[in-house]
């Protein structure tokens, strides 16, 4: 499986993917909103555009795709619950089902509402030695998550994180929806200032243009997206004097609603 993360160079920082065969050139483009762009990645690469998958129905996941099909007569799949939504869905998908690009690369549909009510991850297994992939549209960002204020609810996104992402392997690359590390770590160490990797990440990456951020494993995500850090003591404390009332109850259902909560006035 070849993967090319495409920025879009954008206010809304979106990162686009394409998914190609090597043995076929054939290609799968996520959330292509700068369709051109991805169109002429495609190019350099040899590779032909033959479907393009939405994770979810946001404009700026979906924008591209009717002049991204026109250009290429490419499919074009999501969610069944978005299809109306977006339009021009020629293929409905559901969570469990796979997704073939070519003759070598299978990706599984994940069910992963939260964002919005019908949002899907792809992940693709280990394979050939390359560990295995997540593209989490607006569910995982680095180093935190994506809000709920348009058409999302914020338990089912803790629903997501607890059933699903957090029980992927710790190798998994994450490739997100958009490019949000720095900020999102700048959250993180407000929850939790004395998280070290947290620290030495944004130091890292002070500097480094968006379209050149590095890509993290869940595992690292795990040492700095306080979504996943749920059971840490600093993080509980702060969250109990932030949000008493959000926090009747100490479960991880409770913090990560309080932090979700704080992160969109943050
Ligand atoms: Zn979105
Ligand atoms: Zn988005």
């Amino acid at each position: 499986m070849l993967i090319e993360r495409v920025w879009a160079d954008n206010a809304a920082r979106n990162f686009h993917y394409l998914i190609a065969c090597a043995e076929s050139g054939e290609a799968l483009a996520i959330d292509p909103l700068n369709w051109q762009a991805c169109l002429a990645r495609a190019r350099v690469r040899g590779w032909q555009i033959r479907q393009i998958f939405n994770t979810h129905e946001h404009a700026d996941h979906t924008g591209g795709n009717s002049a991204l099909a026109a250009a290429t007569g490419a499919a074009v799949l999501a969610h069944a619950a978005a299809a109306a939504r977006i339009g021009g869905v020629t293929r409905g998908m559901h969570g469990g089902e796979t997704l073939r690009v070519g003759r070598s690369v299978a990706l599984r549909c994940l069910d992963t509402p939260g964002h919005t009510r019908a949002h899907l991850c792809l992940y693709a297994e280990a394979r050939d030695g390359a560990a295995p992939a997540l593209f989490s549209g607006d569910t995982l960002f680095n180093a935190g998550v994506g809000n709920c204020m348009h058409g999302g609810d914020p338990e089912l996104l803790y629903d997501s994180f607890a059933d699903c992402l957090s029980k992927l392997p710790a190798a998994t690359r994450v490739f997100p929806g958009h490019e949000y590390l720095l900020r999102n770590l700048g959250f993180t160490l407000d929850r939790e200032p004395s998280n070290q990797p947290a620290r030495e990440l944004a130091q890292r990456v002070t500097r480094v243009a968006a379209a050149d951020m590095p890509v993290l494993t869940l595992g690292e995500e795990k040492q700095v997206n306080v979504f996943f850090r749920l059971d840490q003591p600093e993080i509980i404390a702060g969250v109990r004097r932030a949000r008493p009332a959000m926090l009747v109850e100490g479960t991880p259902r409770a913090v990560f609603l309080a932090l979700r909560d704080l992160r969109n006035r943050w």
